[in-house]
């Protein structure tokens, strides 16, 4: 039982704060949004918002990317649909997952497998990994290790791995295969006196000893992202990566990077991985990877584990696994373009240098007396509101302060991620440097006002 365990990150009302996709019901006014454009989206009132999460974190590209549209009139035109069974594909499925593996160099990786989200691309993490187990002749080797705190999905399984009480509760959730531990979050879990260093020494520790009681025989797999996301975006301590990659190197236990947020550019580097030196044997893919015009999700699968699993001397047949829409040719068609467009802007660079002014921008106002802390590093930020400044005095939750916060930032034409009283925000990668002048002086003023809301 994960709930209510104390020092795993489930403190603080935020945990439980709601997290739907809605009802599609006209019944609760939702805002309906009509038309995007860049940083920007339309309501059907024709108000105007900077849309500061990018979609759900995705939008990388902004709102109206015409080469976007056009891949995907021309693929549409071409070939709308053909499946990717039975070793019948289409080219711009071939042609994505040839890009993906060569532009993937943290790891070396062999093959590439298509779905439709990053949940269905987490689902299919663990059931390649129980294959490669089975492969292996170690059928007991199945139990998977996430985290407090971590966001993986909403299918079955990957709402298992996921570390938010509101996705386990009432769904008789997480499946008993996955475990959890420790939330890296140094502000809100050091000790006192210890360094970022020291905690992320002592969070590795917390990972072996809970291999070695399971039994390192039992333990698959640890699935992380390189940056936290939908938990509040927890960008990882000094040093966290290596101590963990070195525990579960030892155990022969594999690493799946969770890039579903964290790819293409939104941390500077290419991938999460490249930032953190992580080595992962398998990747998660989504969002980002079309800049979200198209569904579609990627595995990555290195050669250590797709040469036993596609080895002719596994008698158990072949990864019996896919989606009708694996590899669509229209969202791979659009995928490819964002990759190419990517690339040709030289993306990751444009981030590198946009980015110091949200950060600092933003961090600047660290000082407030409700700002608990503001964290972030790329085009990833997160701001966590706080009694006297403390991780241990959230406020009260009747008071509403992130729900105030994130209205007053509506009010002003700006759309934030709400959740409890944390304010998160990813906007997109085609931001120019007056939108980012925009959002941190919409920021500003809705800080004050919320400032001036707790003092009343
Ligand atoms: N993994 C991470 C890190 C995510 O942030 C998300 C979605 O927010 C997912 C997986 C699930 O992706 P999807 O919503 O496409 O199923």
């Amino acid at each position: 039982d994960i709930s209510g365990t104390d020092n795993k990150g489930f403190r603080g009302h935020d945990m439980l704060a709601p997290f739907t996709a809605g009802w599609q019901s006209t019944d609760v006014d939702p805002l309906i949004i009509e038309k995007s454009e860049g940083s920007y989206v339309y309501d059907i009132k024709g108000r105007k918002y900077l849309d500061t999460l990018a979609g759900l974190w995705c939008t990388a590209l902004g709102g109206n990317e015409p080469r976007l549209v056009d891949a995907a009139t021309k693929q549409l035109n071409t070939l709308p649909f053909y499946h990717s069974f039975w070793n019948r594909t289409t080219k711009p499925s071939l042609d994505l997952a040839k890009e993906l593996l060569d532009m993937f160099t943290a790891k070396k990786m062999a093959k590439a497998f298509f779905t439709n989200s990053g949940s269905e691309a987490n689902d299919t993490q663990v059931k390649l990994v129980w294959y490669y187990n089975n492969a292996l002749g170690r059928p007991n080797k199945k139990k998977f290790i996430a985290r407090a705190k971590a966001y993986h999905g909403s299918t079955l399984i990957s709402a298992s791995l996921t570390g938010l009480p509101a996705l386990h509760q009432k769904f008789d959730l997480p499946a008993p295969f996955v475990l959890h531990t420790d939330c890296p979050h140094y502000w809100r879990y050091h000790l006192p006196g210890e360094t970022e260093e020291e905690f992320s020494t002592r969070l590795a520790k917390n990972l072996e000893d809970l291999i070695l009681k399971e039994g390192p025989e039992t333990i698959a797999a640890f699935i992380a992202e390189p940056v936290m996301g939908a938990g509040g975006v927890i960008p990882p301590p000094a040093t966290y990566f290596d101590k963990i990659q070195a525990v579960v190197k030892k155990y022969d236990i594999l690493f799946i990077a969770d890039e579903v947020i964290c790819a293409f550019g939104r941390l500077g580097t290419m991938f999460g991985c490249d930032k953190y030196n992580i080595k992962p044997d398998l990747v998660s893919l989504a969002k980002a990877l079309s800049s979200a015009y198209m569904p579609i999700g990627a595995v990555l699968v290195s050669p250590e584990v797709s040469d036993v699993i596609y080895s002719q001397s596994n008698k158990l047949g072949s990864f019996s696994h896919g989606f009708t829409y694996s590899g669509h040719p229209v969202a791979c068609a659009v995928a490819l373009e964002a990759l190419k467009i990517y690339k040709e802007r030289n993306m990751v660079e444009k981030v590198n240098k946009i980015s110091p002014k949200f950060q600092e921008g933003l961090k600047a106002f660290s000082d407030s007396p409700i700002v608990g802390e503001i964290r972030g590093t790329g085009l990833i930020l997160a701001t966590e509101f706080a009694d006297n400044k403390s991780p241990n005095d959230p406020f009260p939750p009747e008071w509403g302060i992130g729900a105030y916060f994130g209205a007053q930032c509506e009010k002003n034409g700006m759309l934030v991620r709400v959740a409890g009283d944390t304010i998160m925000m990813s906007p997109p990668f085609v931001a120019t440097p007056e939108e980012l002048n925009e959002l941190i002086s919409i920021y500003g003023k809705a800080l004050r006002e919320t400032e001036k809301r707790v003092e009343e």
